[in-house]
């Protein structure tokens, strides 16, 4: 047990490469992250380092705060934290040895602090494709304004990428990473502004590609490597119907589409949210576009 300080403190650090998928903040993929477990649950204090934690953002669902300390990502859930970037496990210990006597000063002085419960305003995925023109040109190197939109929230792109942009970002959203398993492995952020939503720019094409309204081909290889990594693979009913939500479809409309009732849409979705170990219609287009399958 590695004890800093008379309350909280961690234990179990383990320091890996965050992989070539993460790439919060456009650091370099060769960045390494550090997991580590607290000694005691931390979520109360969260509403105290949402008050005074640099560029704090509180999230309800899941509960976690994410923040920034001499400039690394802290992310903090209520008995586990990751720190990124760090260079190697001593440099990981000193770092968290200063963060955790940054919460125990937070912890002493709680009662002067003004706790603030004011949750971060996420921002999905479709709202980031809501401000895209949907002529899949593919001038920013995706495919599709589905992938382009994807590659943003994942920070994979800037958003510079798309000249037919409706606004400049600004505010900033947050995204957990689950691996195969379902496991919270990191978290990526991206900057967005949808209150000043002006008019589209004039694209090389204004009006939507002809083939964006239908569901995208999909490489065979592409499909085999997504299902190889679910421990149960999905049919290709289900991967039809992903594909398609991942567009912002709903249900009644792909229940149009494929020409099955809405229950039916709404049982495939369930089995496809479990196999790919997500909550929500935004996770399982990120899901997607991260397998090339958009
Ligand atoms: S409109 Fe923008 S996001 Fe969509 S494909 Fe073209 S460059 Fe990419």
């Amino acid at each position: 047990m590695e004890t800093v300080g008379p309350e909280f403190s961690f234990h179990g650090l383990s320091v890996h490469f965050r992989g070539p998928n993460f790439k919060p903040g456009g650091l370099s993929e060769k960045d390494m992250m550090a997991s580590f477990l607290f000694n005691r649950e931390v979520s109360s204090l969260f509403p105290y380092l949402n008050a005074v934690a640099e560029r704090a953002e509180l999230h309800q669902t899941p509960r976690f705060i994410r923040f920034r300390h001499e400039n690394r990502f802290c992310v903090f859930y209520p008995q586990a934290g990751l720190v990124t970037p760090v260079d190697d496990r001593a440099q990981a210990r000193s770092f968290l040895d200063r963060l955790m006597a940054f919460l125990n000063d937070i912890y002493t002085r709680r009662h002067e602090i003004t706790p603030n419960h004011r949750l971060h305003r996420r921002v999905s995925v479709l709202d980031i494709l809501k401000l895209l023109p949907k002529t899949n040109c593919g001038q920013c190197g995706y495919n599709s304004c589905m992938a382009f939109a994807a590659a943003l929230s994942l920070q994979e792109s800037v958003p510079e990428g798309c000249p037919y942009m409706r606004s400049p970002l600004g505010e900033q959203a947050i995204y957990p990473v689950y691996d195969a398993k379902g496991n919270l492995v990191s978290t990526v952020a991206i900057n967005i502004n949808t209150a000043k939503i002006g008019p589209l720019q004039n694209g090389p094409d204004a009006s939507p590609h002809p083939d964006s309204e239908a569901p995208l081909e999909m490489d065979p290889e592409d499909v085999e490597a997504a299902n190889m990594s679910l421990p149960t693979p999905l049919t290709p009913r289900e991967l039809e119907v992903l594909c398609i939500l991942a567009e912002g479809t709903s249900n009644n409309e792909i229940s149009h589409m494929l020409n099955i009732s809405p229950h039916t849409v709404k049982s495939h979705i369930i089995h496809i949210f479990n196999k790919l170990g997500v909550n929500d219609r935004t996770q399982a287009a990120v899901w997607a576009a991260r397998h090339n399958l958009i």
